[in-house]
């Protein structure tokens, strides 16, 4: 039996709902972790001694709780770092993803690329941060820009994180996914999945199946060192470096994305279209063989994830 196959329990039992899940973002940064260079290891050591962070998995969901913070919710509700963070870049929820059309070829092709909000520019902002020697000009310190590095990392190997599916909805009750990017344009699109409802409970929506419930499916288990020793085992020998200058890997790796995006569009139909004012909701049906068809691809994901970010945090010019 495929190892990553596991019954079909996430639709039985409460999943937590966060982007990439919690479980996923520290797998990712426990896989990481395990592949960094002495140099860097201790480059990330001196960062981490400015927090109280051991490690990072540690740090990987902050930029999710900042996020929720910033609407009065979770563990940093009430912290003022979070808060100062969120007065000063309001617009941070926009930087964990990127609507792409799905099988783009070039980021730059796409109207997105020209947005400095987003998971791409976030990335590479990080980046530029860590090799800043005059940290006091950067606007992150260099820990925040190591917390949102090693999640945005996280982030942009979610295939819904970048790849979107956009729509012909000129007969609603029939929607059309439109399968050439360059039809895309400014048609209606589904938010990576957000708009994309297979039930009527708050989370039955394609993106946090993809953040959830396909991770939980592999793991079933919040454990995510236990998590990292299977991907280790089985998937992350496979995965190949990125190549080219190393400021340009984020472009990739949504490309990348928003390739493997397809799959989650592959094994459901499309019902019927609504627009609710701006919002638009699609009703879909799910393949009974959803999740397993498409837990192997989060597993793989996850495995690119920590793989990539270990390769970037190797390479960075640590100031
Ligand atoms: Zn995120």
């Amino acid at each position: 039996m495929n190892y990553f196959f596991l019954p079909l329990l996430p639709f039985l039992f409460p999943i937590p709902l966060h982007a990439w899940s919690s479980l996923g973002h520290s797998t990712i940064a426990a896989i990481a972790e395990h592949q960094l260079s002495s140099s860097a290891r201790s480059q990330i050591t001196a960062v981490l001694s400015q927090g109280r962070d051991p490690d990072l998995p540690a740090i990987a969901n902050w930029a999710d709780d900042v996020r929720a913070a910033a609407a009065g919710r979770g563990p940093l509700s009430e912290d003022p770092e979070a808060r100062d963070f969120n007065d000063q870049f309001p617009t941070n929820a926009l930087w964990h993803f990127v609507n792409l059309p799905l099988g783009i070829e070039n980021y730059r092709l796409s109207s997105a690329s020209h947005s400095p909000n987003n998971v791409v520019h976030a990335i590479q902002h990080c980046i530029a941060v860590l090799e800043t020697v005059d940290n006091h000009r950067a606007d992150f310190t260099k820990l925040q820009a190591l917390r949102l590095l090693v999640h945005f990392v996280g982030d942009i190997h979610q295939p819904l994180h970048c790849g979107t599916g956009f729509y012909d909805l000129s007969d609603p009750s029939h929607p059309v996914l439109l399968t050439d990017p360059r039809r895309c344009g400014d048609k209606p699109n589904d938010r990576g999945g957000n708009d994309l409802w297979y039930g009527s409970e708050p989370n039955q929506e394609l993106h946090a199946l993809w953040d959830d419930a396909l991770v939980y499916a592999i793991n079933q288990s919040p454990d995510y060192e236990l998590l990292a020793r299977r991907l280790e085992t089985t998937l992350v020998h496979s995965i190949g470096s990125t190549s080219g200058d190393y400021h340009n890997w984020p472009e990739q790796w949504a490309v990348d994305s928003a390739h493997v995006a397809q799959n989650a569009y592959r094994s459901l139909t499309l019902e019927s279209a609504s627009l609710e004012g701006q919002r638009l909701r699609i009703s879909i049906r799910l393949a009974p063989d959803y999740l397993e068809v498409n837990q192997r691809i989060v597993a793989e994901q996850l495995a690119k994830g920590g793989v990539h970010l270990a390769q970037l945090l190797n390479v960075i010019k640590w100031r």
